[in-house]
């Protein structure tokens, strides 16, 4: 069973037992910002488990684009990914416990056709109501294993919003992928148990000051992993040996003339570049820019690190686009946005990497010069200051220079660098108010206010379109004379709008 059948699958089950099928939200958070990035299916259901919007219908399904940036340095190992498809169906105040339990269990068994005496579940401490419907389905009592708040609590996503006891459900690729203790078991920390499946019972809202109360209505938040679910249906132990991702494992041995699954460090570097390589694409086809700050940073980290994991292989030229295309190509029936921006994303990744190639080799000799200093070589401690300069002036992510670093034996002054980070962001400060009190001189603040401009930038960087208004001093104008400072609104424009979000 590929990836594409089991996430069409899944959504036809779903869909067989009256969900509706909403499409996957943007990797960009709308309206939470209490998120980066997209983490979850129920990340655009949050709003209807709040009782803030009403849902198109009390049960939904879909396959949601998902990041997470907290595993970013695991990535190179078989499993840890940035970017993965999510899988979940959900009941707004509709079904509970029992239902969703009956049919996960039913999709995993019959359609999956996973074997049942491989499978286990988890639930929390004291529910019992969860206990009892894993052992309607046939599952044995000593395979249903209690735990506490940190295994079986889920949420809240960010630092508020719907959360409740989950069930996770597992997959035992057998005794010898294990650790051999005859302990072994779900949440063993071994390998041998792959977690294909979380329940969460939406209960309880959890306010800021981690206060929980009740759900108007109690509600379901599920999530399947395609990926991990694809490596068990297709019998391998890492996500990398499925077919999601083969091609573009594929891409990078041609492109760097090294084979995979000879070497385990080579293995290791081609999976960084993979994974990061597939994450990248998605986060610019929705919209994500390469910066120095939030969203844009982690873009920019994934690039880099991928980029030189990419030396590693030996590509010493930029090579990131054309894993872009294998991604699009394989992607673009599932997510059209990636061949609609398919230009615009190959030429961001392709700017973005040559310079950063550019300032990479200036970078790696002057953390050598830096590494060579007597009262550093002798400390073994990269001072805040040079890592500061490295990042601030070369572009060098500050978890670079500490990998950098850490192969030569080598840390990194990471206080100081926080305390140069903060000199700079009051520097910024006072850079963004004036920049701000220039748009309020000419009256552009009140416009906008009423007016949105449409971004065209992701087809072309030139666009012929009609002036709508000029302002002078706030003052709407029919005309300005040359050398007059004033702002014009236009009907549409290629210019991104990186401030304010107009
Ligand atoms: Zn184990």
């Amino acid at each position: 069973m590929t990836g594409d059948e089991l996430r069409a699958l899944f959504l036809e089950f779903f869909e067989g037992k009256g969900h509706k099928i909403i499409p996957g939200s943007s990797l960009i958070p709308q309206d939470d910002p209490t998120l980066l990035l997209t983490s979850a299916g129920m990340v655009q259901i949050k709003p209807y488990f709040l009782g803030e919007l009403e849902p198109p219908s009390r049960r939904l399904a879909s396959c949601q684009k998902c990041f997470r940036t907290t595993d970013i340095e695991r990535v190179g190992d078989t499993s840890h990914l940035t970017f993965f498809e999510m899988l979940g169906n959900f009941s707004v105040g509709d079904y509970f416990k029992k239902e969703t339990i009956a049919w996960a269990w039913e999709f995993i068994t019959q359609h999956l056709g996973m074997p049942e005496d491989r499978l286990w579940a988890s639930i929390f401490l004291d529910d019992d109501d969860a206990f009892n419907y894993w052992l309607d389905t046939g599952m044995p009592a000593d395979k249903i294993l209690r735990f506490g708040e940190e295994d079986n609590f889920w949420g809240p996503a960010g630092d508020s919003g719907p959360c409740g006891p989950d069930s996770e459900i597992f997959y035992d690729l057998g005794e010898e992928v294990g650790c051999g203790k005859p302990s072994c078991a779900p949440n063993c920390g071994c390998d041998r148990f792959v977690e294909i499946g979380t329940l969460v019972f939406m209960q309880f809202n959890q306010d800021k000051n981690g206060n929980r109360t009740p759900l108007p209505k109690p509600s379901i938040d599920t999530g399947m992993g395609i990926e991990r679910n694809a490596a068990v249906v297709q019998g391998k132990t890492s996500v990398y040996e499925t077919d999601l991702f083969v091609p573009l494992l594929d891409c990078v041995s041609r492109l760097s003339g090294k084979k995979y699954g000879t070497d385990n460090e080579i293995d290791s570097a081609m999976r960084v570049v993979t994974e990061h390589s597939r994450g990248i694409t998605f986060l610019i086809g929705d919209g994500v820019m390469p910066s120095n700050e939030g969203r844009g940073y982690v873009l920019r980290r994934l690039l880099r690190r991928a980029a030189l994991f990419g030396r590693r292989l030996g590509l010493d030229r930029p090579f990131l686009k054309e894993i872009a295309e294998i991604t699009i190509r394989q992607m673009e029936h599932v997510y059209p946005e990636l061949k609609q921006r398919q230009d615009f994303i190959l030429n961001i990744i392709e700017m973005e990497e040559t310079r950063f190639g550019e300032t990479l080799n200036s970078g790696l000799e002057l953390i050598e010069n830096i590494m060579a200093t007597p009262s550093i070589k002798s400390t073994k401690i990269i001072p805040g200051e040079d890592v500061f300069r490295l990042y601030d002036t070369y572009g060098f992510p500050v978890e670079l220079t500490s990998e950098i670093g850490a192969s030569r034996g080598f840390t990194v002054d990471l206080e100081g660098f926080d305390r140069e980070m903060d000199k700079q962001r009051q520097r910024a400060k006072a850079v963004q108010k004036f920049g701000s009190a220039g748009m309020v001189k000419n009256g552009v603040n009140n416009i906008v206010d009423i007016m949105t401009t449409p971004f065209v930038g992701y087809s072309g960087t030139k666009q012929r379109t009609e002036i709508l208004s000029m302002l002078v001093n706030g003052d709407s104008v029919r005309s300005i004379a040359q050398g007059q400072e004033a702002g014009i609104i236009l009907a549409e424009t290629p210019f991104y709008g990186e401030m304010g979000g107009r």
